[in-house]
């Protein structure tokens, strides 16, 4: 698919127009949205355009937005790519949604994710399979597959997504796009279907640095739901650093594609006319992988506990006795890779393990931060490759394995709770994107960067 439109914005009808026609065009094929909201968002964007013409328009006035599928909003489908929530509905808005809709952002759907955001690469949805706008016959990225999809086809200006790994930076990366997971706790996840509530966070991706920031600014600050959102007014109100020292991890180095590799250094060493810049090393890198499995996997599967068959979407057998129902239930409406996740993280939590593999996880995480936060004190960002390869065609082999070590360079950002920005290298998607870690609540300064 060629030339997808990114045209300025006339008016909010305008706007949404072009972005439909773009939908009209091309979701047969790409198959990035789940749910079109075509006459709600037609009905807004009229009256956003009189708000405009008044003089009384929000922030976001006219841009239009896809919501992952893991993200409320009210009255409308909440999926999760799920068979067991295929026939759910959101019963209140996100906290991010409320936002977007007091800011006059207008939202046209909801977009496909691996199932329960249990992905890489697009592949685990259950619902339908999203393709890359950009060569049809590779994957999204994923797991927020449609939010990636969707803004490289023109189809939105800006998409949400969920991080808990990487899930909205790889597919910026492979779609050629902006990707930004905020620090943990910047934004509320009121509302957001969770994955592991420690790791997760809401992020953004668009085609545009500037109206990423504007959606991140709209979506940001403290929320009494949320409370590990206490802190983000506070650090609002702080004065934005700037950076002057980039370091550069040689782990994130380490098993990645020479072609990707070569463009990021290239790109650092442009960065040296206007930054100091210094080789680190970060040594817990090389474990992030087990890490990151093993505290996913032990709170996903706590989380997935309340999908028995009795309380949302998929209902069981209810003749049945209790136990079978549930069971029968969860065995026919989730996925492979789900009950992969549920198996591993029940054995690991089970109390003849857990000191063998999830303290162990968690001890080891502590130490990731405190390497993290030392070699933070001298530098201000951290430089290195988003993804460690391209996007790969459909039905290349990639074991659950191969699938899992894909997210090495993204998944440290969600284990140490700092924010991550990628941005593409070139105009070929192919060519892979470059990633800057920052510090803690210090969002801003990667919009300044790279
Ligand atoms: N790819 C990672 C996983 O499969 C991250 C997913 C995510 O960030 N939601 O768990």
């Amino acid at each position: 698919m060629k030339n997808p439109t990114h045209q300025p914005i006339v008016s909010a009808e305008e706007n949404l127009h072009r972005k439909l026609s773009a939908v009209d065009k091309w979701d047969k094929e790409v198959k990035a949205f789940i749910e079109v909201y075509r006459e709600d968002a037609l009905k807004r964007a009229k009256a956003v355009d009189n708000r405009i013409r008044e003089g009384k328009a929000g922030p976001l006035a006219g841009l239009v937005v896809a919501v992952k599928n893991n993200i409320a909003v009210k009255g409308k489908r909440l999926t999760c790519s799920s068979k067991m929530l295929e026939t759910h509905r959101a019963v209140y808005n996100a906290a991010v949604v409320e936002k977007l809709i007091a800011a006059d952002a207008i939202i046209v759907g909801s977009v496909n994710l691996d199932e329960f955001a249990c992905g890489v690469d697009g592949t685990y949805s259950t619902l339908q399979r999203t393709k890359n706008p950009l060569d049809l016959e590779r994957v999204p990225g994923g797991s927020s597959a449609g939010s990636g999809a969707s803004v490289a086809a023109g189809m939105c200006d800006a998409a949400l997504g969920s991080d808990t790994g990487g899930s909205v930076r790889c597919p910026a990366a492979f779609c050629n796009a902006f990707g930004f997971k905020p620090t943990y706790g910047a934004i509320s996840r009121y509302g957001l279907s969770d994955l592991a509530m420690s790791l997760d966070q809401i992020g953004v991706i668009s085609k545009d640095k500037a109206v990423m920031k504007r959606v991140f600014d709209a979506i940001r600050g403290t929320d009494p739901r949320d409370q590990t959102t206490q802190l983000a007014d506070a650090m609002l109100r702080k004065k934005p650093a700037e950076a002057k020292v980039i370091g550069v991890p040689k782990e994130f180095f380490e098993g990645v594609d020479k072609h990707i590799a070569a463009g990021v250094k290239k790109k650092v060493k442009e960065l040296e006319k206007h930054y100091e810049v210094r080789e680190v090393s970060i040594p817990t890198l090389k474990y992030t992988v087990p890490i990151y499995q093993l505290t996913m996997a032990a709170e996903f599967s706590s989380a997935m506990n309340k999908y028995d068959g009795l309380r949302y979407g998929f209902t069981g057998d209810r003749n049945e006795e209790l136990y079978s129902s549930f069971s029968k239930a969860r065995d026919a409406a989730l996925g492979k890779e789900i009950k992969r996740r549920i198996m591993i993280g029940t054995y690991i939590t089970m109390k003849e393990f857990k000191d063998a593999w999830y303290s162990q996880a968690l001890k080891a995480r502590e130490v990731m931060k405190e390497e993290f936060a030392s070699v933070m004190k001298d530098v201000d960002v951290l430089a290195g490759p988003a993804m460690p390869t391209g996007p790969w065609k459909f039905g290349e082999k990639m074991t659950p394995l191969e699938m899992y070590a894909a997210d090495m360079l993204t998944i440290a950002a969600n284990l140490t709770g700092t924010p991550a920005i990628v941005e593409p290298l070139s105009s070929d998607f192919k060519d892979g994107a470059i990633q800057f870690y920052g510090r803690h609540f210090e969002d801003d300064v990667l919009f300044g960067i790279g």
